[in-house]
């Protein structure tokens, strides 16, 4: 499955709903939190539809590879790596995942307790 026009990610991918787009290129997208929990809180997602990380095959290494090296230049072009930042997947409902659109969350400008909640 590419995409899948009632998943909420596919829908800002594909432009349908609105986000404040920070990034996109051929294969993935990123955009702003609308619910963030830090002063750069931005998501991004491939174009790809995944539902979760229990929906990876191997045929998805290359689309995984390119969503981590983008998250990275990502947090470059935000300043974030001078300070650090976090990179956070939730898998399931209880890591507390609500879309079913594999998504990393890239967290900046703010300290990061450890163990996380
Ligand atoms: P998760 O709970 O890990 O599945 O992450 C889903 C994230 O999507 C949450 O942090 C939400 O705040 C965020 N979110 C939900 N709807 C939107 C939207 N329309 N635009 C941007 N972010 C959204
Ligand atoms: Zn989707």
């Amino acid at each position: 499955m590419v995409s899948n026009d009632r998943c909420l990610f596919c829908r800002i991918a594909s432009g349908e709903i609105t986000a404040k787009k920070v990034y996109e290129d051929a294969d993935v997208v990123a955009f702003e939190d609308i619910n963030p929990q830090a002063p750069t809180h931005v998501l991004i997602v491939p174009r790809k539809h995944i539902p979760s990380l229990d929906d990876l095959t191997d045929a998805d290494a290359q689309v995984v590879g390119t969503v981590l090296t983008r998250a990275a230049q990502i947090a470059r072009n935000l300043h974030l790596e001078s300070d650090g930042y976090r990179l956070v997947i939730n898998n399931g409902e209880a890591a507390g995942q609500t879309v079913f659109h594999i998504h990393f969350h890239i967290l900046g400008g703010r300290n990061f307790g450890w163990p996380p909640g």
